[in-house]
């Protein structure tokens, strides 16, 4: 072939195998999980307060012990997609060294904990069985909007 048409074979062969484009709709809310161990628990403490006094977000109880996919103790934050575009600058820039996992979620369980997983700080290794185990939980349960649980009150 000659590199034109090769070129534009390739690129309809791309188009054919490629995935579908996902739509932003499909976001219903995202997650942050927030790492910590018994040496940077009061940071992790911290963090929570600052981010309670700033975004109006649904802040989880403390896991102090591994749980699901989580490898260490961690706290959940639950937010709007609209709390993005704040929340996740501002811990770019505030995380106090702490690993932060940054999740999608979509009716997509698995690919937002894997494939559309971020991270501020070092990356963890999630336990595939614990996230198995706890989507199959998740999955039995609806999926509800964010009831939001803090009152901020400081400018981000
Ligand atoms: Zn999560």
């Amino acid at each position: 072939m000659t590199s034109i048409h090769g070129h534009h074979a390739s690129a309809l062969e791309a188009a054919a195998v490629a995935p579908a484009v996902r739509a932003l709709a499909e976001i219903e809310s995202f997650h942050i999980h927030v790492y910590y161990d018994q040496t940077t628990r009061s940071l992790a403490s911290l963090l929570r307060e600052r981010i309670a006094a700033r975004f109006a977000v649904d802040i989880g109880t403390w896991w102090d012990i591994p749980i699901g996919p989580h490898p260490i103790p961690q706290y959940q934050v639950a937010f709007s997609a609209a709390e993005f575009a704040t929340l996740v600058p501002w811990l770019a820039l505030n995380r106090l060294g702490l690993s932060i996992l940054v999740h999608p979620n979509t009716d997509r369980e698995l690919d937002d904990h894997e494939s559309c997983a971020m991270w501020l700080g070092p990356r963890l290794q999630l336990c595939a069985t614990g996230l198995h185990a706890s989507l199959k939980a998740a999955n039995a349960e609806a999926h509800s909007a964010v009831q939001n649980n803090t009152a901020p009150t400081v400018q981000p």
